[in-house]
């Protein structure tokens, strides 16, 4: 049986960041999850590190300012996942949202914003529009505004580095393993084999996102409910002719709901939905209602997009890790976060409920701030805010790439694949392949990802199984065809490694292709 000085359940962005600001902080802790990094909805977002203007509506001017603080902490920390997203907002006749409100939100979001290295806003009379995004409806463009945010491509591997640089300074990582009980007498924690383990600590951290409410199930209390999440969902389709150069912040004309077009992986994301729902949590999909939404939605607004739902590559689908609101508009409930104690549990834990993906490293600081507290610990200064993520590079900059290709003999769009999923770490798998030629090949022709990155994935980063790498360290399932070409190479270098024969291989590749079931166009 092993003690640490905390648990945290649940490695999805908050509590990777939870681990990694414990970790650095000196304090002995695990991180525990039921499946891989980044399971949950960390995976299912829209992937923005935003301040959120539409939060404004809602006068959540403190959350605004903190998401936008941590916006530029971000960029200056993760510049290789972080990346600024220019995004337009175009403005009609007869919206909910006029000129005036728009410029109004924007003159806000500046302000509350005077510390950013990114440009501020500016507005548009409808000729620059037209003449910018020719594919864009024009009758009854009133003009458009355009403001500066931030992107995450790879959410998967913000929560990646979090967890490894968590490992790196002294936190133990149990992955697939499900919290199938907590009490005063610990955790205990049950592998994919069935095997039961006990782990203890002086305090636990629920950080489970949308399945806190279950977890404080395990314990067999009575707790006051915490969760009453939305759900909201995405579709993925082609780049089409006429888009502007930056990502589109739309108001939706069936309901005035606003959603995204962002360029992502090289392919649009469109979302998000925002419903009530009580699906399994380990199973929530787009529903063809949804997809059909913002298909219309998308046309409207792009008579040449000519979207019909046999254009869609996937589709993706989370729950909100919201606080239970038990009435009203789904847009108005609170995306702020709050640190839960719970007394009553008999032993001390903590559940986080709520956050964002761009507020987790604050969110991290306040949890270990009160984890310190708890324990009546003394007080030790944060260093996450300061501290670059551990793939911190520039590689990723067009004039960096070029030069990192031809140093080591990659293609350009094989450099920009490496550069932008791993950071600084692109540089050892390209030496990896260097070093042993027969790991230049290439494992999957859309991303030109090589096989020295399943072998060094393999070796450094946590992988238990072949659906690992593809949809959370390479990111090669999120392309068309979901890397389903690139599963024999990739097993062919994974399986000695892994140690698996003919019949786990076949075996590791009928999971990967059952998880894509989730990703499917609904019939
Ligand atoms: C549609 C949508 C769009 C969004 N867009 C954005 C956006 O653009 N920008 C933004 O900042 N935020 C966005 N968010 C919010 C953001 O994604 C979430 O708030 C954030 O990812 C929550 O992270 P988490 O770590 O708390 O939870 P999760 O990522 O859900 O992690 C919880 C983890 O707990 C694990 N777990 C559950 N039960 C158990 C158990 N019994 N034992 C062990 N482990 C368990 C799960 O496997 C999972 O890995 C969006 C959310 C959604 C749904």
């Amino acid at each position: 049986m092993k003690h640490y000085q905390v648990l945290i359940l649940g490695a999805g962005v908050n509590g990777a960041g939870i681990a990694r600001d414990l970790a650095m902080r000196g304090l002995s802790c695990a991180l525990v999850d039921k499946a891989d990094l980044c399971n949950g909805t960390s995976a299912w977002s829209t992937r923005l590190i935003h301040g959120g203007l539409r939060y404004l509506e809602y006068y959540e001017v403190d959350l605004v300012r903190e998401s936008l603080r941590e916006r530029e902490i971000l960029l200056r920390n993760a510049p290789h996942l972080v990346r600024p997203c220019p995004l337009m907002i175009p403005i009609y006749k007869g919206a909910r949202r006029g000129p005036l409100m728009i410029w109004a939100g924007m003159l806000a979001y500046d302000i509350l914003s005077f510390d950013k290295s990114l440009p501020t806003h500016r507005m548009m009379f409808p000729g620059a529009v037209k003449k910018s995004t020719p594919g864009l409806k024009k009758e009854g463009l009133r003009g458009a505004a355009v403001y500066y945010d931030c992107q995450v491509e790879y959410a998967e591997r913000l929560v990646v580095e979090n967890a490894l640089d968590a490992r790196r300074y002294g936190c133990d990582l149990y992955l697939y393993r499900e919290v199938v009980e907590l009490g005063p007498q610990g955790v205990r924690v049950k592998s994919e084999d069935g095997q039961v383990e006990l782990l203890t600590a002086d305090l636990v951290i629920n950080v489970t996102g949308p399945w806190v409410d279950q977890l404080l199930g395990r314990t067999g209390g009575n707790f006051p409910r915490q969760m009453g999440g939305t759900k909201g969902s995405h579709i993925i389709v082609d780049v089409f002719p006429g888009l502007p150069p930056e990502a589109l912040y739309v108001e939706a004309s069936a309901d005035g709901r606003p959603y995204f077009i962002v360029p992502w992986n090289d392919q649009l994301l469109i979302g998000t939905t925002d419903l009530r729902s009580d699906e399994d949590l380990d199973s929530v999909r787009a529903s063809r209602d949804e997809c059909q939404y913002l298909i219309d939605e998308t046309n409207k607004l792009y008579p040449q997009a000519n979207l019909t739902l046999d254009k869609i590559h996937f589709t993706y689908s989370g729950i909100r890790p919201l606080p239970h609101t038990p009435a009203g508009k789904t847009a108005a409930i609170t995306r702020r976060h709050q640190v839960v104690d719970h007394p009553e549990a008999g032993f001390p834990l903590l559940s986080v409920v709520g956050g964002k993906l761009t507020t987790y490293r604050s969110l991290a600081e306040e949890a270990v701030d009160k984890i310190y507290k708890k324990l009546r610990l003394p007080k030790k200064k944060c260093r996450t805010g300061q501290r670059p993520l551990p793939g911190f590079s520039l590689l990723h900059e067009p004039n960096f790439t070029q030069r990192f290709a031809e140093r080591h003999g990659l293609s350009v769009p094989c450099a920009r694949h490496l550069a932008r999923t791993y950071g600084a770490w692109a540089e050892d798998i390209a030496e990896l392949a260097n070093q042993q030629p027969e790991l230049k090949e290439t494992v999957c022709a859309r991303t030109e990802a090589l096989a020295a990155e399943v072998v060094w994935s393999c070796r450094r980063e946590e992988i238990t199984h072949l659906e690992d790498f593809m949809l959370r360290r390479s990111l090669i399932a999120w392309q068309e065809g979901q890397g389903r070409e690139a599963v024999d190479a990739v097993l062919r270098f994974m399986a000695p490694l892994k140690g698996w024969d003919e019949a786990r291989a076949a075996q590791e590749k009928e999971r990967f292709l059952s998880r894509l079931e989730r990703f499917r166009v609904p019939d």
